[in-house]
């Protein structure tokens, strides 16, 4: 790959909304732009899928690191400082 721009023959958006709905689910896009971008998606199927597999992708993200054990080291760190497990 040495074009880095994302070109989409069904979509002459497409590289534009991509960059914005990474925003949209970073909460990090402005109102015009999420309108924007809710109003592309209405109508572009390529856009929409990509939209949805970028908020699958996030909520997997988040899933995998709520499910995540904390680090054994860590743990016995925050229990010797909090001390609400006494060792027996
Ligand atoms: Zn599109």
């Amino acid at each position: 790959m040495m074009d880095k721009k994302i070109h989409n023959p069904e979509c002459g958006e497409f590289s534009k909304c991509v960059k914005i709905l990474n925003l949209i689910l970073d909460n990090e896009a402005t109102v015009e732009q999420e309108t924007y971008v809710h109003e592309h998606i209405e109508s572009c199927m390529v856009c929409f899928e990509q939209y949805e597999l970028e908020k699958n992708i996030r909520d997997l993200i988040k899933t995998k690191l709520a499910n995540m054990p904390v680090p054994e080291g860590l743990a016995n760190q925050i229990r010797s400082k909090i001390q609400i497990f006494p060792h027996h």
